[in-house]
């Protein structure tokens, strides 16, 4: 993309009502725009960062063998009415009345759509273990809509539901969210703990949620200083070995990490000291095992191996896909602007020229500039006729993690600057090599 051709509204003032530094470098970086308190439009750049996040979040589903489906937005009341959850749900719901006279809402989740699909398609126990899951804007109407994207009142969430004829083949099914979540965080360059969350009226520990540290997070978590070492790295995970799963998932919740709401300070405190930490955090995802609650109230059976008509097993999985971009931010960014991690970055690499209308930084920046895009990456080339001042400081601001800088001066000795935009550092080398190792660095992260 040449940015003379883009569509990047930047600010160069802090906008007053941010309080917090991705909400403030969103909307400074132009990728966002508020319509209503909690409702946002998705300019280009902000766009592309959502994208890419739903798509490393459908990549790891679709590995761990979930279906991708698409329920709509509206819902019809009477679907509320059978769980009970239609008066239950309170203010938070937008319910709304169509030409008919009939109740509808926005969803703000799809336990009960989901079911109604089951039950109208699904027998046998034959069938199982099924996955649906979607991806798709949810309405809740918070009450403090705040900080961006982090809370609003219109959201994009994935959320998948598990269906299984056995409590064990549930449990799986919740083992097998957990890694799929965390391979998804771990691709997008985020350290997210999963921490025993409070399960509310239906009981039980099978839930947890998924928190990134951030000073600005509305959640007060406890943990273990090792917990955030562990990485799942590039280790090949078998989804149907329930094993292999389940001591994935052992390595990664033994250890002591607990959000307020389920946190045990006799447990806390028999760690040695300076491995207690307290600190906050940004609920990203959560897993939640709840048996038959809404296969019960709404009639999902399937028929056993013994011929049996059994309520189906069923879990709950989401993940906060447009809160990620704001808790993506607040995990990464400096003075000067958002970092993003190559993973989920908008663009792959900037190409700032420094002299525009110069017939060889012209040429030159043209040349890297095609050659990235034939190796299949996608750059953006500043070929503005700004000040190299102001040049940088859009880079910087937008975040993209490598800058190429082109000037008359090096181009005369044939070497271009490949800059970080983490460490800040530089190196001089030819326009070719500059390509090569932004291809090799992309390689790793395909
Ligand atoms: P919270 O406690 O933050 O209100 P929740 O526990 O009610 O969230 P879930 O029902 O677990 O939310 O939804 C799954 C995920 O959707 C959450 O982990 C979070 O990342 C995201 N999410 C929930 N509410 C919002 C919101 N208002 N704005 C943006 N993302 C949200
Ligand atoms: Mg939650």
């Amino acid at each position: 993309m040449r940015l003379s051709r883009y569509f990047l509204p930047v600010l160069k003032e802090n906008p007053a009502e941010a309080q917090i530094a991705s909400h403030r470098l969103m909307l400074r970086a132009g990728m966002i725009k508020q319509q209503q308190a909690g409702i946002y439009s998705w300019l280009p750049l902000g766009f592309k960062v959502l994208r890419r996040i739903e798509e490393i979040v459908h990549e790891e589903q679709i590995r761990a063998g979930h279906l991708p489906v698409l329920m709509p937005t509206l819902q019809p009341a009477d679907l509320w009415q059978e769980s009970g959850r239609y008066d239950a749900y309170g203010p938070e719901m937008l319910r709304i009345t169509d030409r008919h006279g009939r109740d509808m809402l926005y969803g703000p989740t799809n336990e009960e759509m989901i079911t109604d699909i089951f039950r109208a398609h699904v027998e046998s126990y034959k069938s199982l273990p099924m996955t649906l899951y979607h991806i798709q804007w949810k309405f809740r109407d918070e009450v403090r809509p705040r900080f961006g994207v982090m809370r609003g009142r219109e959201f994009y969430m994935k959320d998948g539901y598990s269906f299984d004829l056995t409590k064990e083949d549930a449990l799986h099914a919740y083992n097998r969210h957990m890694v799929a979540y965390l391979r998804t965080y771990e691709r997008m360059g985020l350290t997210a703990i999963p921490m025993r969350a409070d399960s509310g009226p239906i009981g039980g520990d099978n839930t947890h949620e998924f928190l990134v540290l951030a000073p600005t997070g509305e959640s007060e978590v406890f943990y273990d200083a090792k917990v955030p070492e562990l990485h799942l790295g590039d280790r090949e995970v078998d989804y149907d070995d329930k094993d292999a799963v389940a001591e994935i998932c052992k390595e990664f919740t033994s250890l002591y990490a607990r959000t307020d709401e389920t946190h045990d300070e006799a447990l806390f405190n028999d760690l040695p000291e300076d491995r207690r930490c307290t600190a906050r955090g940004i609920e990203v995802g959560q897993i939640f095992y709840f048996g038959t609650k809404y296969s019960e109230a709404m009639g999902a059976t399937v028929n056993s191996p013994e011929g049996k008509k059994v309520p189906v097993e069923m879990g709950s999985h989401g993940i906060g896909v447009s809160r990620l971009v704001g808790a993506l931010i607040e995990a990464n960014h400096d003075e000067k602007g958002i970092i993003w991690p190559e993973g989920v970055t908008p663009f792959h690499c900037g190409i700032v020229n420094l002299k525009q209308g110069d017939a060889a930084c012209d040429s030159a920046c043209d040349g890297l500039y095609a050659a990235l895009k034939k190796a299949g990456l996608d750059p953006l080339y500043d070929d503005r006729s700004e000040r190299a001042g102001a040049k940088f400081a859009t880079m910087d601001l937008i975040g993209l993690p490598w800058r190429i800088t082109v000037g008359p001066r090096g181009i005369a000795a044939n070497k271009v600057e490949l800059t970080s935009r983490r460490t800040g550092e530089s190196e001089e080398m030819s326009a070719e090599v500059a390509v090569a190792r932004i291809v090799d660095i992309y390689e790793a992260h395909r």
